[in-house]
């Protein structure tokens, strides 16, 4: 049951959208009667949410063993100020997908899915550096999420004062927010240049709705 019913989104095209500008996803289980929420880089590839990491990872063991598992993926856009300290908000885009996840175990399907997460963070990344061998494949966990029971939330736009406190003296208004880097790249000891256009990092979609992709200035590393 959503307590703000406008705000829902069911269709898959926003869906995608978010999870593929989101870097983050909180991973809840439950483990031995204890509710856990884990955050971990992911990936979508067409219908499916993959996660990885150590053998040894909790999260990923109880994935693996068929348990139900929620994944949320939450854009933070902004904040929201109103005229009254009830009505201040955050603008946001979440995505929550519930399910099992199946272990990959094909050194195939594996390759594709940490590829597939190299490339979310940065895309052209897989192609520049060493891929993994036979024993790192081994020594990773992968786990695929059907996203097939998955709802999306969205706010954004300003305050929803009531009428009577527009009056207010108080600034109202919003602050969109969005993730983007906040220094210029730190290389590690000799090497190539650092990839084409890190400097300026965004995510795939990343403009704040309501706001022109030229208004989105990289921060001065001074
Ligand atoms: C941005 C981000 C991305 C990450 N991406 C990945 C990923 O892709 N794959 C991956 O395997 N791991 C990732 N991690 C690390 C991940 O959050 C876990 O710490 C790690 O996977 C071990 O999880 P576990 O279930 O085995 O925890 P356990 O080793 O069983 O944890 C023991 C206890 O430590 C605490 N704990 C565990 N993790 C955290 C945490 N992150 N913060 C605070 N307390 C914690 C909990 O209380 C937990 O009960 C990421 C972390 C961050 C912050």
């Amino acid at each position: 049951v959503h307590r703000i019913p406008s705000r829902a989104r069911y269709d898959r095209a926003f869906i995608d959208a978010v999870l593929d500008e989101g870097l983050v996803a909180a991973v809840g289980f439950v483990h031995d009667g204890q509710p856990f929420v884990i955050p971990m880089a992911y990936a979508r590839l067409g219908d499916q949410l993959f996660l990885h990491g150590a053998r040894a990872s909790r999260a990923l063991g109880v994935g693996a063993s068929g348990a139900p598992v929620c994944v949320t993926v939450t854009l933070l856009d902004g904040l929201v100020l109103a005229r009254s300290a009830f009505h201040h908000s955050l603008n946001y885009r979440s995505v929550v997908v519930l399910g099992a996840a199946r272990e990959l175990t094909d050194p195939g399907e594996k390759h594709t899915a940490l590829t597939a997460i190299v490339e979310h963070v940065l895309r052209g990344r897989s192609s520049e550096v060493r891929p993994p061998d036979d024993k790192e494949l081994a020594a990773t966990r992968v786990l695929a999420l059907p996203i097939s029971e998955a709802s999306a939330k969205v706010r954004e736009g300003g305050p929803l004062d009531d009428e009577e406190d527009l009056s207010q003296p108080c600034w109202a208004g919003h602050l969109p927010l969005a993730l983007m880097p906040s220094g210029p790249p730190v290389g590690d000891g000799p090497q190539a240049a650092p990839p084409a256009g890190l400097a300026a990092y965004r995510r795939p979609g990343s403009v704040v709705p309501g706001w022109a992709r030229s208004a989105v200035q990289p921060p001065n590393p001074r």
